[in-house]
């Protein structure tokens, strides 16, 4: 397949996730709706050296188009959030450091902060562990992500989605920001959480934040 300018875009996103701090190596994976299926990152490239044409091709059942390299490990995430959520255009997993850590000790987000509702709701949630690479992986994290536009991955990572590459990866960047304030507010104490009701007057607000500049 020709590179594109959506090739182009999903190259750079891979190097802003190394360059935000958000991935070391290569680790992680960024990925893109078509009008075909998606494209996605490929297997085991640094991610700050992702080139366009070492993109791959896949459709919604799974099949990669033929290229110099094998789609990402991750790929049945990626496929298994576009076939589930039509709203959702860009889907973006990173081993961010805070969110890892967090991960590792099983914890999601409670409402401990305001801006927890970026990812749709009163928590961000952590999925339960599985393989690397596997349907059971995957399978999680889509259950961790019902009515979330993010979660965390239990000993690995985080996965953020938007209905854009630039959105989703606004929402990593905020999903670890929030992972690190946690983790900071967890060393002094126990973080006074916010009300079911605060929450959901934030969630309200965010209906229309933004929409009117
Ligand atoms: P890939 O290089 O196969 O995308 O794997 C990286 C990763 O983060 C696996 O979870
Ligand atoms: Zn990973």
């Amino acid at each position: 397949m020709p590179s594109s300018s959506l090739h182009d875009h999903i190259a750079r996103i891979s190097a802003r996730t190394v360059a935000e701090g958000l991935n070391r190596g290569s680790s992680g994976n960024v990925s893109a709706r078509t009008a075909e299926g998606f494209l996605i990152t490929p297997s085991g490239v640094p991610s700050a050296g992702v080139s366009a044409d070492q993109i791959v091709a896949m459709d919604l059942a799974g099949q990669a188009q033929p290229g110099p390299r094998p789609p990402s490990s991750e790929w049945r995430i990626h496929r298994d959030i576009y076939a589930a959520r039509p709203e959702v255009n860009a889907v973006i997993h990173v081993h961010s450091p805070f969110a890892v850590s967090l991960a590792c000790l099983r914890l999601g987000l409670p409402a401990f902060n305001y801006m927890v509702a970026v990812a749709g709701g009163r928590d961000i949630r952590c999925a339960g562990y599985a393989t690397f690479g596997t349907q059971a992986l995957s399978d999680r994290v889509l259950e961790a992500l019902v009515g979330r536009r993010a979660c965390l991955m239990a000993n690995h990572g985080q996965v953020a989605v938007g209905v854009d590459l630039d959105q989703a990866f606004a929402l990593a960047v905020e999903v670890e920001t929030l992972c690190e304030q946690y983790w900071r507010a967890s060393l002094m104490g126990s973080p006074v959480l916010l009300s079911e009701g605060e929450m959901d007057e934030v969630l309200e607000r965010f209906k229309d934040y933004g929409a009117s500049r």
